[in-house]
């Protein structure tokens, strides 16, 4: 299976090395006939093709800065692309395209953004696809950069799938989710935002059918956990 990183603006090259690192795991552990590919994102023809097929099964969109990636997406013509992949309305899409988005990637997915650093300015037009609001710099500044324990679970629960990993937040978000189920939605029954991650009260990592954000930084530690969870979303 082909993954893409999208590379216009942020922390790229980790989040290919670490795909590569998960995707190696998961071979030699889980799946032997496992076949991943990371591809680069940067033009519209790395993301379909001339019939508007789907080139990639899941896309990570990196941490970095959301204003600026918000604005590079619309010039390489990625913008409309990448929602409309995301949400299956590409003319002949068979699956929804997977995406995680870390960091600033998680406010791009957001489809209510404040920032409670900074006030008016700097609003990212953001793709608006996930029931998450996400409150940019809420963490504080570059300087109130942190690394700490975080709890993740990553099913409903299940003690086995409970597990404690080292986060890494850089000029982090909050995220809030809505949690509302919307009736009308006819492609997923599994429409409801669920929490897999929190830091005490604070949701770090959140999924919604094919949606998933983090606030920190997986890619910038060495458990691949989150980048194994990924591939396992896109393998579905
Ligand atoms: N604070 C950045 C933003 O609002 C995100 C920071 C990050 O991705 N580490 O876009």
């Amino acid at each position: 299976m082909e993954i893409g990183v999208l590379a216009i603006q942020g922390s790229v090259t980790e989040h290919v090395e670490a795909l590569k690192r998960a995707a190696k795991n998961l071979k030699e552990n889980q799946f032997p006939s496992l076949d991943v590919e990371v591809v680069e994102v940067r033009r519209p023809e790395d993301l379909i093709n001339e019939k508007q097929e789907l080139l990639i099964q899941g896309i990570i969109l990196p941490g970095g800065e959301s204003t600026a990636q918000a604005k590079l997406l619309k010039r390489y013509g990625l913008f409309e692309l990448l929602k409309d992949a995301i949400q299956g309305n590409l003319q002949n899409q068979k699956t929804l395209l997977s995406v995680w988005g870390t960091c600033a990637g998680a406010i791009l997915l957001s489809k209510k953004t404040s920032n409670s650093f900074e006030s008016k300015h700097n609003k990212p037009d953001i793709l608006a696809v996930m029931d998450i609001e996400s409150d940019r710099n809420a963490y504080g500044t570059q300087i109130d950069s942190f690394i700490k324990k975080i709890e993740c679970d990553f099913d409903d629960g299940n003690d086995d799938a409970k597990c404690e990993m080292e986060a890494v937040f850089i000029r982090a978000p909050k995220l809030q989710p809505f949690n509302v189920k919307d009736p009308d939605d006819i492609k997923g029954s599994d429409a409801e935002v669920k929490i897999l991650a929190k830091d005490g009260e604070n949701s770090v990592a959140l999924l919604q059918k094919n949606m998933l954000v983090t606030s920190f930084h997986p890619e910038l530690t060495d458990d691949t956990m989150f980048h194994e969870f990924f591939l396992k979303m896109c393998r579905t």
